[in-house]
């Protein structure tokens, strides 16, 4: 995500290290390679100018020549900047009325039908809510059936008239629908267009006035940047929607979308989309979009979703079979199924602070367990329990078995070796507390 501004950015700290002493040439210097970046990342000319305006001048009233570690307060007031640019403070979604009704605006293509279903999905898990979804797409067959198979995926229901041709009416009798039958948000996904035009223009508005929405929320390609930006300007006049909806930020975006909306604008971004999967959609928090674009990481979001993961029942079995000495690969492959929940490596890679540029150049997997998995599926439940079963030859038959290489094997034998030691000494004294810290 954004590793291209991230690069750029650190290079332009760069120029700051090595200097004994800093002096304000430097700092434009230093400023000048900043809005390089940003324009490099597609974000518009006049606010990556503005904000290394303000950079500067916050700087130079904060004596950054003087203190002691001007590098580090240059970085924070970069971040403090970065942060604003987004939008500052996270917003959430106005949930009331009932039932609270969402409309979803967009361009075809953009990620509407997807979204609609990641936060039907996260109401329903999240928020206890009981979503309907709602196929307002009256041009394209193919758009209502793909609602049916998203609402089939997360077990919600989908509210369609494929022989109505009126979206208005069909926005109105699903909020009818949806008060007669219990349903407290209605998402109401409608049709887009490849570009902005006046019918799609004037369609979206009429239902936007019928139904008056508590939350109007636009949807956009993150990869389509200063596009991005234009399209939204062009619904936002029309709709004056509440919030945007950033998708595909998990793709090679350059991050000027994420940067430019806001100040063009003036709505906050409420969610990103981050893949293809249901579950791929985060609360987006500025303050830790900057910090992951400065290469500090996202150390919170990471917490959250370990916590969101854990599973106490689960983690008090494992401590048990520990202290028995009894943990074995299928605990180990249990663990391996609960990190792959929280999400894909690169994106879990990014969240910790200073991993992602120290891994630049490693190829990360998005199933970087896959080599291990197969491993372990190779193995007899007997070798599982006991792996100090697993001799020289039965190493070569689970290789082959799993069609990995023999060092593989080895080194997950080393790998799982050096773990159960480690958490035997844990369990031993003083290590009690540290698993108390883990949760354990
Ligand atoms: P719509 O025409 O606006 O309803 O767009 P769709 O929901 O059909 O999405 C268009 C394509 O983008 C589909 O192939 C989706 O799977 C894909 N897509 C949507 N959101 C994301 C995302 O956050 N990340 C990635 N990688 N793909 C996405």
């Amino acid at each position: 995500m954004f590793d291209n501004l991230s690069d750029k950015l650190d290079k332009a700290f760069h120029i700051l290290k090595g200097h004994g002493k800093i002096t304000e040439v430097n700092v434009a210097e230093t400023l000048k390679e900043v809005r390089r970046a940003l324009l490099d990342a597609d974000v518009n000319f006049k606010i990556a100018k503005d904000f290394t305006t303000r950079v500067k001048e916050k700087a130079l009233g904060q004596d950054v020549l003087t203190t002691l570690q001007p590098g580090q307060l240059l970085v924070k007031l970069v971040k403090d900047e970065l942060t604003e640019l987004m939008g500052g403070d996270v917003a959430g979604v106005n949930l009331s009325g009932n039932p609270t009704v969402i409309l979803m605006s967009g361009l075809q293509g953009s990620g509407k039908t997807t979204f609609s279903g990641k936060l039907a999905n996260y109401l329903l898990n999240k928020k206890n809510k009981k979503p309907l979804l709602v196929a307002c797409d009256i041009y394209r067959p193919a758009a209502i059936q793909q609602l049916y198979v998203v609402g089939d995926s997360i077990g919600v229901e989908v509210y369609s008239e494929p022989e109505n041709k009126n979206p208005v009416e069909i926005a109105q009798n699903a909020i009818k629908h949806a008060k007669e039958n219990g349903f407290n948000v209605v998402i109401v996904d409608t049709a887009g267009r490849l570009a902005v035009d006046t019918e799609m223009m004037d369609e979206i508005s009429r239902v936007h006035k019928a139904i008056q929405p508590q939350e109007t929320l636009f949807v956009v390609d993150a990869m389509t940047g200063q596009d991005a930006v234009n399209t939204a300007k062009a619904f936002n006049d029309i709709l004056n929607f509440d919030g945007v909806i950033l998708t595909k930020l998990d793709g090679d975006t350059r991050g000027g979308a994420a940067l430019s909306i806001k100040s063009v604008v003036n709505k906050p971004i409420k969610f990103v989309g981050t893949g293809e999967k249901m579950e791929a959609i985060d609360v987006f928090y500025p303050i830790r979009m900057a910090e992951r674009i400065l290469g500090m990481g996202d150390v919170v979001s990471l917490v959250e979703r370990a916590q969101e993961q854990f599973d106490e029942e689960e983690a008090r079995k494992i401590q048990k079979k520990i202290a028995k000495n009894e943990f074995g690969f299928d605990d180990f492959l249990t663990q391996i199924q609960q990190v792959k929940k929280m999400g894909n490596m690169k994106d879990l890679v990014g969240m910790i602070p200073g991993a992602s540029k120290a891994m630049k150049d490693v190829e990360i997997e998005d199933d970087a367990f896959k080599h291990i998995e197969a491993i372990i599926h190779s193995m007899t439940p007997a070798e599982r329990s006991k792996p100090s079963l697993i001799d020289v030859k039965r190493k070569a038959r689970i290789s082959k078995g799993s069609g990995t290489k023999i060092e593989q094997v080895n080194q997950l034998m080393k790998q799982f070796e050096q773990m159960s030691k480690m958490m035997k000494m844990m369990q031993g004294p003083g290590g009690k507390n540290l698993m108390k810290m883990m949760g354990g």
